[in-house]
């Protein structure tokens, strides 16, 4: 009965201190949210005591009927949400879905195409320095130089070359649509399969405002908390049978033991939400917003990649301005604006530095900013990089801290959590 309060002061501050600072800083780091309080619940609740290996009806430990309503209950809900037939909800990461579709679908020394990570591919799709590069015979595709949107024929004459045995689309920085059926097309020529990895913009796809990976992709993954906005993990969906049965042994016995029945159960909530008309309300603003974010910068002497978006993501090119992506992002958090340093296509810097910051829409749409608040923002974010590009990396102390000020006003008027 002791509250952690008391029980661990050490981590009650922590958590005290994290909740201030999501309350009083601008979140635009694009692949976070802000939960509802029902995630929340759910996810700290009793079900994180339940040993559940297997699948719902098919248990390996007792006493597992009520954590079996609530895994059935995130599987309908999934399916409905994304119109298959099957999904996996026990993932524990989007990483970990991916894990579980190749160990499903391919043996060590594979061929996989995948986006390269400069070009806004994903770790998991092939890159070096993770299992995926050092397990697969990993080719990666980028973009083209003259518009920075997806080459699609470069994908089917590296495909044609190197017959992968999967084709990956999906990213974590891709501001425009991707053409699934032509990735299909291509998929087919070589007899590959095609995983769509769409953790980004899963919750854009749930709301009929992004095309859906299906009927082309043969496999969809998604992380469960960003545009989602539900508890933190991953999902795996299908809607061939032979193909679920693979990817729940890979998934359990393959991969994991036993699933964290708390975060499903939170997942369900989620999902339960986004079947709600008002989620596609949220998701079209999601939009709105971050094209307001990308026209007013662009209007402020920044460019974005592709000058635009179609999603929730915006990457800016900070080059015109002559400022670095590292040294962006930390005067930004001095202002209490959380974004990330993300490199551009072709960028001429090194990954540590970058000419690019990734921003996105979800968290900030979540507490309740519209067109005016994100253009609000994009002038905050032109005053901070120019005081950057005046004075070098330690930027407009006195630019910043009105810029922090004015922040903590905006957040006072958008509060979150206020029962907690
Ligand atoms: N796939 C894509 C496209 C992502 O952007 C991410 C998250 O960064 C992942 C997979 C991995 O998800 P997680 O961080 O939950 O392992």
């Amino acid at each position: 009965t002791e509250r952690l309060e008391t029980r661990d002061p050490e981590i009650a501050a922590a958590m005290r201190g994290e909740l201030g600072r999501q309350r009083d800083e601008i979140e635009l780091i694009a692949s976070e949210n802000i939960v509802s309080a029902a995630v929340m619940e759910a996810q700290g609740g009793v079900m994180t005591n339940k040993y559940a290996e297997g699948y719902p009806g098919r248990r390996y430990y007792g006493g597992c009927d009520w954590v079996d309503v609530a895994e059935n209950l995130a599987i309908e809900r999934a399916c409905k949400l994304f119109g298959v037939a099957y999904a996996n909800v026990q993932p524990n990461s989007g990483s970990q879905a991916n894990q579980g579709v190749f160990t499903a679908l391919l043996q060590p020394g594979d061929t996989i195409l995948g986006m390269s990570l400069d070009a806004g591919g994903h770790l998991t799709h092939g890159a070096k320095p993770n299992q995926s590069g050092k397990w697969f015979n990993a080719i990666q595709y980028g973009v083209r130089q003259q518009d920075n949107l997806i080459d699609y024929d470069q994908i089917a004459q590296l495909a044609t070359e190197h017959q992968p045995k999967m084709i990956i689309a999906g990213g974590s920085a891709i501001p425009r649509i991707i053409d699934f059926a032509k990735m299909r097309e291509i998929a087919d020529s070589v007899g590959a399969y095609l995983l769509v990895d769409m953790a980004h913009f899963a919750g854009l796809v749930a709301t009929g405002l992004y095309p859906s990976p299906f009927p082309h992709a043969h496999v969809a993954t998604t992380t469960t908390h960003k545009t989602l906005r539900g508890p933190r993990g991953g999902m795996i969906l299908t809607d061939d049978e032979s193909l679920a049965k693979k990817l729940n042994s890979a998934i359990f016995p393959g991969i994991q033991g036993g699933p964290l029945m708390h975060v499903i159960a939170a997942k369900a909530v989620a999902f339960g939400e986004a079947l709600r008309p008002e989620f596609k309300d949220y998701q079209a603003s999601v939009i709105r917003n971050a094209q307001a974010l990308s026209d007013q910068l662009i209007k402020g002497g920044l460019d974005t990649v592709t000058h635009g978006t179609d999603t929730h993501v915006v990457l800016v090119d900070l080059r015109p301005k002559g400022v670095k992506g590292n040294a962006t992002e930390k005067a930004l958090g001095r202002a209490h604006i959380t974004c990330n340093k993300n490199g551009v296509p072709f960028d001429p810097e090194k990954p540590t530095v970058t000419s690019g910051i990734r921003l996105g829409s979800p968290a900030g749409t979540t507490r309740g900013f519209g067109e005016p608040e994100f253009r609000q923002i994009a002038d905050w974010i032109i005053e901070v990089v120019d005081g950057l590009a005046e004075n070098g990396e330690d930027g407009n102390e006195a630019v910043e801290s009105k810029v922090r000020a004015e922040v903590e006003a905006l957040c006072a008027r958008f509060p979150i959590y206020p029962a907690l």
